[in-house]
């Protein structure tokens, strides 16, 4: 076996958010070894740049410093020659509270592996040590450590589970696929068809760890069970940060980093689940579900991730929108919500999908390859520009399932495509074609369907949403989410102001001239507040004007608005009390969900 690449990282000046950390290399290239960070991390596709947080970088071999030579901005190289083992040693600034990279401060410290293990090129298959090393100054602050990375059982100065000390990784890849938490978090365990599960929380918060062990247990048993068992993970680990304000999650593939609001965790004494609960439960299962869709089950485009530039794929409307419409519908089928609950989910989807035109210009395929320059950088204009891969894409998925469902008579669905793609490509490691999900349906339920599928994939008409629900005894209305006339905007209250966030196209406010960015003054006369504005909308009628006084940049400027009828555009998903029994069959099955064969 070659020699393993050694990394060490220390909480180093935790006040100061930075971390030491070091990479010995026994072997490298004669010629000139290189290294290098990634510029994004798997799961959230934008160019990051990570290595712009390195702040120092040194190298020595034999006691003796080697030059380094920065070639771009995220590679380094050592002049040919050096003798191994050489040593790097480098510092990383840590201060962004998100999933995505890293964050320290004498309270905890987390890493995901992107933001501080440089890659050593051509050595990226050899096998990876991590020694995790107990924090500088902060003797007895009690800190333990959570992750997935394995502990290097049976090795000198092996970690024992949660302790500080030497972790091992088979490759690169692996290395960075386990984000670590350390800190003084809460912990609980349960088991989920006998795979030893963990909840790590960090944060100041008084969740009832009980009950979301509880909660957690029947979702994640109802996906292991899904794709079939054995689960293709030996343990898995929720990292979660409870904060006051915030929402997020990256997947990984054997464990998940959270960010959730403390007062969307459980509390004690808490019956009935709010609604925050709900969601937080929802971001648990969409995480989790990456484990098989898009960790193990991925496009041809990922395999390998090149992780210095954007990897593009079409399919991320199958790998995030069929992963967001099975993490709510997995809530009802372990029972943790109702189909009351599920409803009013769905038809939350269908409206954030109806709400944007973006839909009629761009196809989930089209977001999907563009979500590097597209959805991850989302402005003004992107509701008139963009679809979201993640709702349109779960819209696509419902339709897909109900479609295979009653066309087969409840013999084949979703469910059975999602086990033949990890059969296929999740148990095999080989990539989905661009044309790959195609291809499978075209296999489970024909060249029709395939084509149909294709069509709502690529193209920008409306879904066929009332009819794919009525397979299964829903009816879809429309209405307004408010009666009063609008004018076409988004507003946000920024102090006393009220900003334009969003102007719509084809709106009455776009045709009088207004625009994102303006601060509106007065209408009718009258100084603009957000309260303010609805009520004066509210008592006017479709049809009647308005004069609005607006600061763009700081000059004045005044608009007549025409006042129209709301557009209905918010969905009410409700059950039909006339379907008939095979409407109720098939929905009776698509709630319960088929078990891998
Ligand atoms: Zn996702």
């Amino acid at each position: 076996m070659s020699a393993p690449i050694l990394y060490t990282i220390q909480v180093a000046q935790p006040a100061a958010h930075l971390f030491d950390v070091s990479l010995t290399l026994a072997e490298p290239d004669p010629a000139g070894q290189v290294f290098s960070l990634p510029a994004w991390i798997p799961g959230s596709y934008m160019i990051r740049e990570f290595a712009r947080h390195i702040v120092s970088l040194s190298a020595e071999a034999e006691g003796k410093p080697v030059p380094v030579t920065k070639l771009d901005k995220h590679s380094w190289r050592l002049p040919a020659g050096v003798p191994g083992p050489v040593t790097l040693r480098y510092t990383v600034y840590a201060w962004d509270l998100s999933v995505r990279s890293a964050h320290l401060d004498p309270t905890h410290g987390f890493f995901n592996g992107t933001s501080v293990f440089l890659a050593a090129h051509g050595h990226e298959d050899r096998p990876h040590r991590v020694d995790i090393l107990p924090p500088k100054g902060l003797d007895g602050a009690g800190w333990r450590v959570a992750t997935s990375l394995p502990e290097a059982v049976g090795e000198e100065g092996a970690a024992e589970r949660y302790g500080f000390g030497l972790y091992r990784a088979d490759s690169y890849d692996a290395l960075i696929d386990h984000p670590v938490e350390m800190g003084t978090f809460t912990l609980g365990e349960f088991d989920a068809c006998g795979v030893p599960h963990a909840v790590a929380i960090t944060g100041r918060h008084d969740c009832d760890m009980d009950r979301l062990l509880a909660d957690l247990k029947p979702i994640c048993e109802g996906q292991i069970r899904l794709f079939g068992e054995p689960a293709p993970m030996s343990r898995y680990v929720f990292l979660t940060m409870a904060v006051g304000d915030g929402y997020g999650g990256l997947e990984h593939r054997a464990s998940t980093a959270l960010l959730c609001s403390r007062a969307d965790l459980p509390y004690p004494g808490m019956e009935e689940a709010t609604e925050g609960y709900r969601q937080f439960l929802g971001l648990c299962s969409h995480e989790y579900f990456h484990t098989w869709n898009v960790k193990r089950i991925k496009p041809a485009a990922f395999v390998p991730y090149r992780l210095t530039e954007e990897n593009y794929t079409r399919l991320l409307w199958a790998f995030e929108g069929f992963t967001s419409y099975y993490d709510d519908l997995m809530l009802v089928r372990s029972g943790r919500i109702g189909l009351d609950d599920y409803l009013k989910l769905l038809a939350k989807t269908i409206t954030q999908v109806h709400k944007g035109s973006g839909r009629r210009k761009q196809s989930v395929a089209e977001s999907s390859f563009e979500a590097w320059t597209k959805y991850y950088r989302q402005d003004e204009n992107s509701p008139n520009a963009i679809v979201s891969y993640y709702t349109k894409g779960a819209l696509v998925a419902l339709l897909l399932d109900l479609r295979l469902r009653a066309d087969s008579h409840g013999a084949r669905s979703l469910d059975t495509l999602m086990q033949a793609l990890w059969q296929r490509h999740g148990q095999t490691g080989v990539g989905v074609a661009e044309d790959g999900i195609f291809a499978l349906a075209a296999e489970l339920g024909g060249a029709e369907l395939a084509a149909w599928l294709q069509e709502l994939v690529e193209g920008t008409a409306e879904l066929p949403l009332e009819h794919g629900l009525c397979r299964v005894g829903l009816r879809l209305t429309w209405e307004p989410t408010s009666p009063a006339p609008c004018i076409g905007v988004r507003t946000v209250a920024e102090g006393e102001a009220l900003k334009i966030a969003n102007v719509f196209d084809g709106g009455s406010a776009q045709a009088a001239g207004l625009s994102a960015g303006d601060v509106l003054v007065a209408i009718d006369g009258l100084k603009a507040t957000a309260a303010g504005f609805d009520k004066l909308l509210a008592r006017r009628l479709a049809g009647d004007r308005a004069e609005i006084h607006a600061f763009r940049r700081d000059e004045l400027m005044r608009f007549e608005v025409e006042l129209r009828a709301p557009a209905a555009d918010t969905a009410r998903l409700v059950t039909d009390p006339e379907a008939g029994p095979a409407a109720l069959a098939l929905r009776e099955g698509w709630l319960a969900g088929d078990q891998a064969k």
